[in-house]
């Protein structure tokens, strides 16, 4: 199963979940949705994501910016030292 399908599948379990967590009032059907919510936060942060387009800064040098939250990224960072997304240096391809 891949990261998306996974998180495919957190956010349908999420959505049977709802009625019981909210119209139900259910605690333990609350908690399993924001157990949900963690693993697809953590699926989403293992998945290397490609920088966004880079940029230039005002003093003329190249910025990188973090492809999920848009921080600024040194080309030695495995990981986006702001957000802890896995980021994907490579420059051919998907
Ligand atoms: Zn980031």
């Amino acid at each position: 199963m891949n990261p998306k399908e996974i998180i495919e599948r957190c956010n349908d379990m999420i959505k049977r979940l709802a009625h019981e967590a909210y119209s139900e009032q259910n605690p333990e059907a609350v908690k399993d949705i924001n157990a949900l919510d963690e693993v697809i936060e953590i699926v989403e942060m293992r998945e290397p994501l490609k920088p966004m387009q880079p940029e230039v800064d005002i003093d003329g040098s190249i910025v990188n910016p973090c492809g999920y939250c848009g921080g600024e990224l040194q080309i030695i960072h495995d990981y986006c030292p702001w957000c802890g997304q896995k980021i994907d240096w490579s420059k051919n391809g998907d």
